[in-house]
């Protein structure tokens, strides 16, 4: 006999912030693919949608207008504005998700980050850090594309989210790619195997073993 779980135990709640550069959304889809019961929140914004985004895939994309709406409906978990753009996380999805036990992943900046972990300390902050200056300046570059006012102000920008990685429970390399993505699985999976959680999927057999 193999002991399934008995109980759906509610979802872990995760923020991973990073500079850009430090190659996180291309980390945050690769975990999502390969790991069951993990779903990353969609935030809204008023930024304008950059090439190949699309609208309810990489954000919802709304108004100025409609956002202030839903800021005085409360319907944002936190909030923040990055550079001269609004950003917020629904409450009713991360909510919803985490009942039917799917842990979340919030993509949001630091802001954000020390928001939820205000709100809901058991919240895993995660950090990724690119490997070095270079690396960041390399990745922050199109190839000639860009003047250097344009890259020095991107490279302020990512000092400026990096300074803050004292906020995070964990700190994510990400030089190696591969071993970064076993990193946040590492981080997901210990969390998993954590006693309350377990206790709770695992009640009947637990029971059944001390009897
Ligand atoms: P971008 O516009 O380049 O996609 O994102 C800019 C910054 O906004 C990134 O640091 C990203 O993590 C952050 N961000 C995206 N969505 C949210 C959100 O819902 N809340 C907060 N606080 N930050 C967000």
């Amino acid at each position: 006999m193999s002991a399934t779980p008995e109980h759906i135990t509610r979802g872990k709640l995760y923020t991973i912030s990073a500079p850009s550069g430090a190659g996180k959304t291309s980390l945050v889809s690769a975990l999502i693919e390969s790991t069951q019961q993990v779903r990353v929140s969609v935030s809204h914004t008023t930024r304008t949608m950059r090439p190949g985004e699309q609208d309810g895939v990489n954000y919802h994309f709304v108004a100025h207008t409609q956002f202030q709406s839903m800021l005085a409906e409360q319907a944002f978990l936190e909030h923040a504005e990055v550079f001269g753009n609004y950003y917020g996380t629904s409450q009713a999805w991360v909510e919803q998700t985490l009942d039917a036990g799917d842990d979340v992943i919030l993509e949001i900046d630091w802001q954000g980050a020390l928001q939820i972990k205000h709100q809901m300390p058991e919240t895993i902050a995660i950090f990724i850090m690119p490997p070095s200056k270079a690396t960041l300046k390399e990745r922050l570059t199109n190839r000639g594309q860009d003047d250097e006012t344009v890259i020095n102000k991107r490279m302020a920008e990512a000092v400026s989210e990096m300074s803050h990685y004292e906020q995070g429970d964990y700190l994510v390399i990400n030089d190696d790619f591969n071993t970064a993505l076993d990193d946040l699985k590492a981080i997901i999976r210990s969390a998993r195997l954590a006693l309350e959680p377990q206790k709770q999927r695992y009640q009947a057999l637990l029971e059944d073993l001390l009897r």
